[in-house]
């Protein structure tokens, strides 16, 4: 019998993405099919989305989505069942997802979000004619208004259905104030320590947290760590109160898309058995990154520039990166004053750091597939994708030894050196001292060249499919659904 889920999701490739929540809610379809569920994903009609659309029919119309007129349309993402909340007054417009062309959040992301949220929950309870769903999965805060939704104003003629509420990432919850509540319509209980009300304020994600009837994350270490105060960031109480309900299932890469052997956006295509290859992908960066050619390690960071990813402590340690001969390139975007640090960093070292400021996915796979080492010095980190690529890609990570950081990289001490197990290089703390000194053991590594390439053969051999993770996510849901008949 095929089990039926809707995920609800703000952010899904390949239709809009803003960072590793669409690579995981695009994947989910695919990672769970094999497993008897069909899941249909349900996105907000961001143009993007709107456009990819053929000829959209409405399934479902709302007069009044907490305001605004709304429909629901149906479509397939990568050949799987997908639903849109077509509201235009919401979704249709410039800008990102969550920010206006200028980077600043929509002051009204709250209602937008809230509004999703309800006709998510209208939609899993089956008061949608022709839909229904044995479990309801939602994914960060702007989708966990759902289950707050199903939970205390579920619509009527629904059901109950079991739900799942995924943290993609902690940092994020979706946090107001309390004079946004009486526009959620929501009743008055709701506003209330063990559902949306969050210090005096209203908790899209901890609404969701309360109501789920379990919760995970995406690595076991960031599960464990969302229990204390360093990483809960407020939440710990709650993670902790939920006990056994709280699971941690890493997050797989989609293996069509990054496939060394087969990626289109590749100079030159290679595999474990053909590594020599590679070396057209680091002559082709050297170029377009503006940096001199040579055998000498070459650093790459993929990233967004925020505090989370320790990119500050990054740059502290560029000039020690230079100084023992390595280079850098790197890829991203965000905090302004980082995006100029960068700048002037590669000034100072022409030839040696090269930066690009911006989004570029092709060149995001040029940089796995052309760089000896890729780094990745969060202060924290979920699960972290861009370790698993680079592992894939022969890119050896060099990572803080933080959440799903810790879980998918093998460090190189002598002991996994030895044994043939290692990955990569894994550090303690994101500060000058514990950086610069990771970056000088993978420099030491590189140089010890058969060394180095048994460290990449066994990272790209690594299963990092989807096909265990699809398979704990699969399992969960059904005993989420037998404990609910
Ligand atoms: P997060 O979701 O916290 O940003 P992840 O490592 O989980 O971090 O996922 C980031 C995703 O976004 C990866 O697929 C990475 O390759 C991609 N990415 C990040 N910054 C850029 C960029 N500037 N250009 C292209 N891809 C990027």
């Amino acid at each position: 019998m095929t089990t039926k889920v809707l995920s609800v999701a703000s952010e899904a490739v390949p239709l809009i993405k803003t960072g590793g929540l669409a690579d995981v809610a695009g994947a989910l379809p695919a990672a769970v099919a094999p497993h008897g569920v069909e899941m249909t994903t349900i996105l907000p009609g961001y143009p993007a989305v709107m456009k990819a659309l053929s000829r959209p029919r409405a399934l479902h119309t709302w007069d009044n989505l907490l305001g605004e007129k709304a429909r629901l349309v149906g479509g397939k993402i990568d050949g799987h069942p997908l639903l849109v909340v077509d509201a235009p007054a919401y979704f249709q417009r410039d800008g990102g997802p969550y920010v206006d062309s200028s980077g600043r959040d929509w002051a009204d992301n709250w209602r937008r979000f809230a509004a999703f949220g309800r006709a998510a929950a209208d939609v899993a309870s089956g008061a949608v004619k022709g839909r229904s769903f044995d479990l309801v999965h939602a994914h960060d805060w702007q989708a966990a208004m759902t289950l707050a939704y199903l939970r205390f104003a579920p619509p009527e003629g629904g059901h109950h259905v079991p739900s799942v509420m995924t943290i993609h990432n902690m940092a994020f919850q979706g946090h107001y104030g309390a004079d946004l509540f009486p526009a959620l319509a929501l009743p008055s209980h709701a506003f209330a320590m063990d559902g949306v009300e969050y210090h005096g304020g209203i908790g899209f994600l901890k609404g969701g947290l309360e109501a789920a009837s379990a919760i995970t994350t995406v690595s076991p270490t960031y599960a464990r760590e969302i229990r204390t105060a360093e990483f809960g960031m407020g939440l710990e109480g709650l993670i902790v109160s939920r006990g056994e309900r709280v699971h941690g299932i890493v997050n797989g890469i989609d293996t069509a898309q990054w496939n060394p052997e087969t990626d289109p956006a590749l100079k030159a295509k290679f595999s474990v058995k053909a590594l020599a290859k590679r070396d057209a992908n680091k002559r082709a960066l050297e170029s377009e990154f503006g940096l001199e050619s040579s055998d000498g390690p070459l650093f790459v960071v993929i990233t967004r520039l925020t505090w989370q990813k320790g990119i500050d402590v990054l740059l502290e340690c560029i000039d020690h990166l230079v100084g023992i001969g390595g280079r850098l390139a790197l890829l991203g975007s965000g905090d302004k004053a980082m995006e100029n640090a960068f700048h002037t960093s590669a000034m100072r070292h022409p030839g040696k750091v090269g930066v690009r400021i911006g989004y570029d996915e092709a060149l995001s796979h040029q940089m796995q597939a052309g760089g000896d080492a890729i780094l990745v010095p969060s202060r924290f980190e979920p699960c972290g994708l861009t370790q698993l690529y680079g592992l894939a890609y022969g890119c050896v990570p060099v990572v803080a030894r933080t959440g799903g950081l810790a879980d998918t990289v093998i460090d190189a001490n002598l002991a996994a050196v030895m044994g043939g197990v290692a990955t990569g290089v894994q550090f303690d703390g994101v500060h000058y001292a514990a950086l610069a000194d990771a970056i000088s053991r993978a420099v030491t590594l590189y140089w010890q060249r058969d060394t180095w390439r048994v460290i990449q053969r066994a990272g790209m051999k690594t299963d990092f499919s989807w096909s265990r993770s699809g398979k704990a996510y699969a399992d969960l849901y059904a005993s989420l659904i037998a404990e609910n008949p």
